[in-house]
């Protein structure tokens, strides 16, 4: 069996950017696993009416992929598929990929420092270092509501959308008012008999404004690429001004909840509508929504938002707490994913069999989010910690990027058996990291994704982009243990990439 140099795992976004990254550092044998047949990740599974991404298409894509044809501010998913599927094939990615390829298993041979990754299929693969980029939102369930197996009609989650259930004249539920649920009701209310939307937590939202792209900003996006970088630089600063608004909380905050509050005062007339629709927590705590349409959609003849919290689930529909059963041919549960913040779903065994199942059954911890101790030569993207809650993701996936390759040349060009980051070092970058989170919006007080049963944060970067960015470009080899392949001697390694200025 050949022993790669990489193993990248899953072929969205992230695993795609790592592999074009290392490719330009020289990393030439690579290898994807993705357990479906397409690339695309999140954006090849989410495939509901109205899915669009709600950060704008210049920022939300990488700066070292130019697209000067995005045709809107802000992408819809099949807009940014078709991205991905054109990324792969510009940066020679496709013959890297073994597609329904579906990881079961990930060891470290300690006696080697090769990783051996188990499959559905028999097949195995080895590799002297490993990207997990198989992402926090990759897989869904229904959510744990009393009777929700009794329902006989038609169950569809948001992130796996049935596109053969003809929804034209149905009478439909929609559960959950989060990110997707504002995408979805505008869409079903223009085929539905009706929708009811049942609604936990009002969330916060904001105006989106989407204008298309004119042809001739695209035409001088592409004759002067320096104009997009430009326009791309003016959305990032954007984004990361607003941290001082929802990161933490500031009278930046009130601002944006002023302008959430003006938004719902002029879309919706009904005061018993706008009470029902008024946020109560700061501004950030959960997720912001971007729509200009879902208030008016609820506000359609055939809509309608039930506020009184689900009792049960019965075989014609919902029973809601005051007693009303409603009845419905469908319900759509727009309730979010089954998170992975406990690490990939498939175990991975490190040093000395230690098992990052376990070592994160109480709370996921990493280093700098990319690397964790006892798994050496392992590089995770979207790890614990990364997430923004003002800025593009793929931002923050830049500088994991930057910091893999800085990793993954260096135990390459060392001939390193193992590069672990240090406990100690790892430790004490986590008590600042909660220290830093509780100051922030996140932890003040409203239940989101974000965090874990017992209120643990282990998703969320807390600070600017900027701050995360400088972090990433700096890889400091006095943080890790660093072993000679050869001699199985201490080593300290010589980087190319050490500082990536
Ligand atoms: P979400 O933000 O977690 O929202 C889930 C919704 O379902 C919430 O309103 C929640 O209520 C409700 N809910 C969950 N369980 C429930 C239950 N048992 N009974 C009643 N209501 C229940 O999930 P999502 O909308 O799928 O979005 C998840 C994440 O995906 C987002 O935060 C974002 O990161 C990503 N996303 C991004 C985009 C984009 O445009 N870039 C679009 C969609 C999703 P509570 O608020 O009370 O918990």
């Amino acid at each position: 069996m050949p022993i790669h140099d990489t193993l990248i795992i899953g072929a969205g976004f992230t695993g795609l950017g790592a592999a074009i990254k290392l490719k330009q550092a020289g990393v030439d044998d690579i290898v994807i696993v993705e357990r479906s047949d397409r690339v695309g990740g999140t954006w090849r599974d989410n495939t509901y009416p109205g899915i669009a991404c709600d950060i704008p298409s210049l920022l939300y894509s990488f700066s070292f992929v130019k697209n000067p044809t995005w045709s809107r501010a802000y992408p819809t998913g099949s807009e940014i598929c078709a991205h991905i599927e054109d990324l792969t094939d510009q940066f020679g990615l496709r013959q890297l990929i073994r597609f329904d390829t579906e990881i079961t298993g990930l060891t470290f041979i300690e006696s080697t420092g090769v990783w051996t990754a188990t499959t559905k299929g028999r097949k195995r693969f080895q590799a002297r270092t490993v990207v997990l980029a198989s992402g926090p939102l990759a897989d869904h369930k229904f959510p744990e509501i009393r009777g929700i197996d009794s329902y006989a009609g038609h169950k569809i989650h948001s992130a796996a959308w049935d596109h053969d259930y003809d929804f034209a004249g149905k009478r439909v539920a929609v559960i959950g008012t989060g990110a997707s649920a504002v995408q979805i009701v505008p869409e079903l209310v223009k085929t539905a008999e009706f929708v009811k939307v049942f609604q936990r937590t009002p969330g916060w939202v904001l105006p989106r404004l989407d204008p298309t792209m004119p042809a001739a900003v695209q035409s001088l996006f592409a004759k002067v690429p320096a104009t997009q970088e430009f326009a791309r630089q003016v959305l990032f600063w954007g984004h990361e001004a607003s941290a001082t608004a929802l990161v933490w909380k500031s009278p930046l905050s009130s601002v944006v909840a002023r302008i959430g509050k003006a938004h719902l005062r002029r879309a919706v007339a009904d005061p018993w509508l706008r009470r029902q629709l008024t946020p109560d927590f700061t501004p950030g705590c959960k997720r912001m929504l971007v729509s200009s349409d879902y208030y008016p959609a609820l506000q359609r003849d055939n809509c309608k938002l039930i506020d009184w919290p689900i009792a049960t689930l019965s075989p014609v529909g919902i029973r809601t707490s005051d007693g009303i059963e409603h009845h419905f041919d469908a319900i759509v549960f727009a309730t979010g994913y089954d998170v992975h913040l406990s690490g990939p779903p498939f175990p991975v065994t490190g040093l000395g069999g230690r098992s990052l199942q376990q070592d994160w059954s109480g709370h996921a911890q990493a280093y700098k989010s990319a690397s964790a101790h006892g798994y050496p030569n392992l590089f995770f993207m979207c790890g614990p910690n990364s997430g923004p809650g003002h800025n593009s993701l793929l931002v923050f996936v830049e500088g994991q990027l930057d910091y893999l390759v800085a990793g993954v040349t260096t135990i390459l060009d060392n001939d390193l058996r193992c590069l672990d980051v240090r406990e100690d070092i790892q430790r004490a970058y986590n008590q600042q990291i909660q220290r830093r989170l509780s100051r922030t919006t996140w932890m003040s007080g409203c239940n989101s994704w974000y965090l874990t049963a017992d209120g643990f944060n282990a998703s969320m970067y807390p600070g600017f982009a900027t701050q995360y960015l400088r972090q990433m470009r700096e890889f400091r080899y006095e943080d890790y243990t660093a072993v000679e392949r050869e001699a199985g001697r201490r080593t300290t390694p010589v980087s190319r990439t050490a500082t990536l200025a």
